[in-house]
């Protein structure tokens, strides 16, 4: 079907319809307009050291707030399928800026369960990590595997999501001291991150990064050391 002009191309944000000059990034009839974009993606080129022993650094693309999150909720939870595209797209750009990626063999992404895969159709971290490998030229080797289906770490109170997702995942591969970035759509306590990140050096990987699609910040300023990259 063809797009008219006055038709439109809906954002995800403010929930509007607008022509191409108007869009920062489109999928199909969806997009995110140039006015949220400029919303969500002022982030400062920060890293995020200590956040587990596991981990070297952690860099994420966006803050998890405002227009960022009203978009990705829809594409996680509400089937908002095109809104992983270009939101894909946007973090691909924000990362491909920093040079901090060179000496990382691949990106493996954080599993969902065969449970949670069959309710939504996809894994929605392997949407936009294909977009993010593309733009910094690092293959995605998804070696690890959820064995686990507990609950969302997003229902779990913070103090127990350690505990929640340990012993969750399985490494299919073994490594030999390879680099990888764990790749995870959103992080907030870092329990995710830190555990995938144990399991892969159990499998016998090298250093370890972490790459978000976006985060809390809240949840790290007090308890980890940020330096500009
Ligand atoms: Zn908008």
């Amino acid at each position: 079907m063809k797009i008219t002009f006055d038709k439109g191309f809906l954002c995800g944000g403010c929930k509007r319809r607008y022509g191409e000059s108007q869009i920062a990034y489109k999928y199909k009839e969806s997009c995110i307009c140039k006015r949220c974009f400029d919303n969500f993606k002022s982030y400062s080129k920060e890293a995020y050291f200590g956040v587990s022993d596991e981990v070297e650094f952690l860099v994420s693309a966006f803050h998890y707030k405002s227009i960022y999150r009203k978009i990705f909720l829809d594409f996680k939870f509400n089937g908002q399928f095109a809104y992983g595209h270009v939101l894909g797209m946007a973090m691909a750009d924000v990362l491909k800026e920093r040079d901090v990626f060179s000496d990382y063999q691949y990106i493996v992404t954080v599993p969902v369960s065969k449970e949670r895969f069959a309710e939504r159709g996809y894994n929605q971290s392997e949407v936009l990590a294909e977009y993010i490998s593309k733009a910094i030229d690092i293959p995605i080797n998804n070696a690890l595997v959820r064995i686990k289906h507990s609950a969302p770490q997003s229902t779990v109170h913070t103090s127990l999501r350690a505990k929640n997702v340990k012993g969750a995942y399985l490494s299919t591969e073994t490594f030999n001291g390879e680099n990888i970035i764990i790749f995870d759509d959103i992080c907030t306590t870092g329990s995710t991150v830190t555990e995938c990140a144990r399991t892969l050096k159990r499998a016998g990987a090298g250093k370890i990064c972490v790459i978000s699609g976006a985060h809390n910040v809240q949840q790290w300023i007090d308890r980890t050391i940020h330096r500009f990259i």
